[in-house]
């Protein structure tokens, strides 16, 4: 039974994995005990994940990996009640926020008064986390329980010690597929948005970052997953640079507030993108001699630069080429297949190397500072309008290297690079005069 702590919470558990004490012991303060699959207009779905269940099957394959849930298994709802310790100042961050940011801010707590739903799409580099705190701050106040959910593994562990130094004596908890800690209940739940599918009317407030990324954006199961885990009387956040527009559409029909900030925490505008044409492929002779004389101007400044791949084996080939042209760059790569992303992403921002090569598993959620970024063939189809802007969006981040350049080099000028460009500028022109 010491083990309850690891059930609370609007936890969706199979009955089938618990002892009977506990089901016991979770009844009686409230629990709910619900069938595997429910039924509506003629088609079953599963409890858990809300998909629907396909005529042939009589378990759920769509949350299959976290634990198997057949036609006749009963899931137990754990209560929602909790109780957590009153404190009158949580937040502990000493930081000041700009008069923008902080209008901002305002306007999350006044939705979490209204328990409206709200966007807010501030560019890359705006200082969205921060302008959280105070709003986080007021949810703990209240007594009441808050997830900070992102679709990206890189993201969630980047932000859990940012929120525990500014909160230090809440109660948080991290979780992920990867993460071996075991689930306990909470105030603050830092959480892949996987993670939810586990949980039903458990938050009075969700904050979901980076919302048009992969795998949330155009994923059904995970949109269900943010809208089932949050209570009936709560509300949801929503942060992006790039809103998709589903939820765009959303703002326009009043059903979703937004909060718009143009501008950096630095008050500096966006690096606008160089494009440069190549004539010949990337590779030609080797390393196409304009990114060679690029990457050579580079080692002899010393420069630290970030290289942008659209695929993994053309980056690992690229990175031999290079390895062998320069033998004195000290250059590392990541990609998702990688084991040691996280050390390695730790030695870059640390300097210990000058140069990271990736694909776009490193398009957002990282800050580094004095860095050129440079995207290789840009044209190519894995780099979307979205993707580019927010890789674009790793540069200039700090106040002391605000104007790092960043480069596109492709084939063929198209669409997605086009359309990149332009919204930088306009959010560049928003932000001197909206
Ligand atoms: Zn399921």
């Amino acid at each position: 039974m010491n083990k309850l702590n690891e059930f609370l919470g609007g936890r969706i558990l199979n009955l089938k994995v618990l002892e009977s004490d506990e089901v016991k012991h979770l009844l009686a303060i409230g629990s709910e005990l619900k069938p595997g699959f429910f039924r509506k207009d003629q088609q079953d779905y599963c409890r858990r994940c809300l998909s629907k269940i396909s005529d042939d099957s009589d378990y759920c394959r769509n949350c299959l990996n976290m634990g198997k849930i057949t036609r006749d298994d009963q899931l137990i709802i754990s209560s929602t009640e909790t109780n957590f310790e009153f404190q009158e100042r949580p937040m502990k961050w000493e930081g000041r926020l700009t008069q923008l940011q902080n209008k901002v801010s305002h306007e999350l707590i006044n939705a979490f008064k209204a328990h409206k739903d709200h966007l807010v799409w501030a560019v890359t580099g705006a200082g969205k986390t921060e302008m959280t705190f105070p709003l986080i701050s007021e949810v703990i106040r209240s007594g009441k329980r808050i997830a900070l959910c992102s679709p990206r593994v890189d993201v969630c562990v980047e932000l859990f010690p940012r929120i525990k130094s500014a909160f230090p004596e809440t109660t948080i908890g991290l979780y992920h597929g990867k993460s071996k800690e075991p689930y306990q209940i909470t105030q603050i739940m830092i959480a892949t948005t996987h993670q939810l599918i586990r949980f039903e009317k458990a938050f009075d407030v969700l904050i979901i970052d980076e919302v048009d990324s992969y795998p949330l954006a155009g994923n059904q199961m995970l949109q269900d997953a943010i809208t089932k885990a949050v209570k009936d009387n709560g509300n949801i956040y929503y942060l992006s640079a790039t809103p998709p527009k589903i939820l765009l559409d959303k703002v326009e029909k009043k059903q979703l507030g937004i909060s718009k900030l143009y501008q950096r925490f630095h008050g500096h505008p966006l690096p606008e993108p160089k494009c440069h044409l190549l004539y010949k492929s990337t590779n030609f002779l080797g390393v196409n001699p304009i990114i060679y004389l690029r990457i050579k101007k580079m080692l002899t400044n010393k420069q630290r630069f970030m290289m942008f791949f659209p695929n993994i084996p053309q980056m690992l080939q690229f990175e031999n080429v290079i390895i062998k042209k320069f033998p004195k760059l000290k250059l590392i790569s990541v990609s998702s297949k990688d084991d040691k992303r996280l050390e390695k992403v730790k030695s870059f921002r640390e300097s210990e190397v000058q140069a990271i090569f990736t694909t776009t598993i490193l398009e957002r959620g990282v800050t580094f500072k004095n860095i050129i970024v440079i995207v290789i063939d840009a044209d190519a189809t894995e780099f979307s309008k979205t993707a580019l802007i927010q890789i674009a969006g790793r540069a200039g981040r700090a106040a002391d290297s605000y104007d790092d350049e960043v480069h596109f080099y492709y084939q063929n000028y198209n669409k997605q690079i086009k359309n990149a460009c332009a919204e930088i500028k306009y959010l560049n022109w928003c932000a001197k005069n909206v």
